[in-house]
């Protein structure tokens, strides 16, 4: 590729909406552009880049034997509705109508029409297992898109489903998509960690996700230092180890007048925040005039609830939802802020670290009081024991082995046991050799395509731009030549070598536009391209060419004529 013929599209100056440094150099390097909030055009070099993931990720797909297919974008309601999915997914899913009323989504995820086509398509047992992938557009309204691709609202996945006779061979091939998405993300060059994870919206009962350490991610991860203990910390168990105080002096009432938070109320009464207790009321289910019932959740006051633990205690709302200031005042008499569980009339669950709390405060339900030297069983009777918390660096590991670090990590790529979900709700069975009708059992498999890049340059940059692993560079290398239009033979010369790499099939950006050699080098070192030649005269006069190495910044001099398979060679390693 002639720069000159060529959409570069690179800026110099850093844009002022990027907060993270790989959304910077996607708009610096011209990778891509956005055109509305979380939808982005992939300029020509972020498209070279896009299609060289897919390149690797279609490779180590089809090794397993998964087969390529390609569904819609735009998908029929009705299927969304027997799924059950269309009125729990929310407002992430955008909803859409023809001309003629008819409802239709834009997909999110494809579980709805594979398993539309895995009940037509797929007769027999004999078949299974079967595992079936596409390359294609999602759409997500996102309540927050940011950080350009990472949370895009549009944005590029591989999504596989697997479809299965029984459980082992869903487990088989679960592992072999372990396998493959380690295989796909080491060739890629990340440094990531596969955790177990929370299953979310898409539903089923076992599931890891593949996260890229880097401080801009949104997932937090924790890992055992003394096991191969990592999760997610939606999904990471507590455990106490701690003995509860026996009770001291009985339970009084102090003022706290103008204290709304654990840590003004700790501060009133001065005692450390983890002596005062967090209690938060969330919703549980409806009633039949419409109301919630309203339930507390108590955690030591420097501790955080764990939404997602919390969301799955048999009666809470889940997703889980917190009750408004309103529900909360009408039910207790009192403020968000003055709660507590001595004389709670609802439902009160208690954190497993809060449970070994004595002789502490809380709210008095009264606004501007809190109650001093509380404990339970002798002052609140009644409540439940639950993992609530989110864990803390330092936490002992749930398997017993060692303690627990936080890291945070990009999430890119889950996979998942489905189980029997779609396939029992959407009618996909086979007949057995009985003849009896059963219900596949299902996996899924997704891979941020164009998070993945996002993520590379997340570990991958330097204060000149992006460091490409070589699986996903848009060019091998960069021919910049100095002066072309002033000395002949610099022309010549770069004429033949990119003739030549070309003709060897090195994909090759010839910066051919006469600027300033300045200009030339800033904008092969934003690209990231791999291998950098440069051909000036001065060199030349001593039949010499000068190579760049980008990712270590060592440069050596190499004979005109050994330079195209001195590339050749480094192309190859
Ligand atoms: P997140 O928790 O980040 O919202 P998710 O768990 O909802 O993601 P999945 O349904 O597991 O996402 O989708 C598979 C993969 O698609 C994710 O692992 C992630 O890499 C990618 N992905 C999901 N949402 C987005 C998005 N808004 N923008 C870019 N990539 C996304
Ligand atoms: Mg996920």
């Amino acid at each position: 590729m002639r720069t000159s013929k060529y959409l570069l599209s690179t800026l110099k100056e850093n844009p002022a909406e990027a907060a993270v440094v790989s959304h910077r150099l996607m708009l610096r390097a011209g990778l891509i552009r956005q055109i509305a909030s979380g939808i982005y055009t992939w300029l020509p070099t972020g498209l070279r880049v896009l299609h060289k993931v897919e390149a690797v990720i279609r490779e180590e797909m089809n090794k397993t034997g998964a087969i390529e297919l390609s569904m819609p974008v735009v998908q029929p309601a009705d299927l969304w509705r027997e799924s059950g999915r269309y009125e729990k997914y929310g407002p992430e899913l955008c909803r859409l109508k023809d001309r003629k009323h008819n409802e239709f989504v834009l997909g999110p995820t494809h579980e709805e029409v594979i398993t539309a086509i895995a009940r037509r398509e797929i007769k027999s047992a004999r078949q299974l297992p079967m595992n079936l992938y596409q390359i294609q557009t999602k759409f997500r309204d996102e309540i927050r898109p940011r950080f350009g691709v990472m949370r895009g609202r549009e944005f590029l996945m591989k999504d596989a489903y697997s479809f299965h006779l029984d459980h082992a061979s869903l487990e088989e091939t679960y592992q072999d998509m372990y396998d493959a998405y380690s295989a796909i993300f080491t060739r890629l060059g990340l440094d990531f960690r596969p955790v177990e994870a929370d299953t979310g919206a898409i539903g089923g009962n076992h599931s890891h996700e593949f996260q890229v350490l880097a401080d801009a991610g949104e997932d937090t991860i924790v890992f055992s230092d003394a096991s191969d203990y990592a999760a997610n910390i939606e999904m990471a168990e507590t455990i106490e180890t701690a003995e509860r105080p026996a009770p001291g002096a009985a339970c009084s009432r102090a003022a706290t007048p103008g204290c709304h938070s654990v840590d003004e109320a700790a501060k009133a009464l001065g005692l450390p925040s983890d002596q005062v207790l967090k209690s938060l009321i969330v919703r549980g289910e409806r009633n039949e005039e419409g109301r919630y019932e309203l339930i507390m959740c108590c955690l030591k006051g420097n501790q955080e609830l764990n939404e997602i633990k919390a969301g799955k205690v048999p009666g809470l709302s889940n997703p889980l939802e917190f009750a408004t200031d309103e529900e909360i005042t009408d039910f207790t008499g009192a403020a968000p802020g003055s709660l507590g569980p001595v004389g709670f009339k609802g439902r009160i669950l208690v954190d497993r670290a809060a449970d070994r709390m004595g002789n502490f405060a809380c709210g008095a339900n009264e606004n501007g009081f809190h109650l001093i030297n509380v404990n339970w069983d002798r002052d609140v009777p009644k409540y439940e024991v639950c993992d609530l918390r989110n864990v803390e660096e330092g936490d002992l590991s749930p398997d017993g082995k060692g303690r627990l670090h936080l890291r945070k990590g990009i999430e890119v790529g889950q996979v998942f046991m489905l189980g029997k979900k779609y396939s029992e709700a959407m009618g996909a069975v086979v007949m057995d050799e009985n003849g009896a009708s059963i219900p596949m059992e299902m996996g899924c498999y997704g891979i941020g395509v164009t998070r993945v890049i996002a993520a590379a340059i997340e570990q991958h940059h330097d204060d000149r731009g992006i460091i490409w692993p070589d699986a996903m560079a848009p060019f091998d290398v960069s021919i910049i030549a100095i002066k072309p239009g002033r000395c002949p033979q610099v022309h010549e010369t770069a004429e033949k070598l990119y003739a030549q790499l070309e003709a060897a099939g090195v994909e090759v950006l010839y910066d051919d536009r006469d600027e300033r050699p300045g200009v030339m080098f800033a904008d092969a070192e934003l690209i990231g391209i791999p291998h950098i030649i440069t051909i000036g005269e001065k060199s030349l006069a001593a039949g010499e060419i000068e190579y760049k190495d980008r990712r270590t910044g060592a440069k050596e001099n190499v004979k005109v004529e050994d330079m195209a398979a001195f590339i050749q060679g480094k192309l190859k390693r």
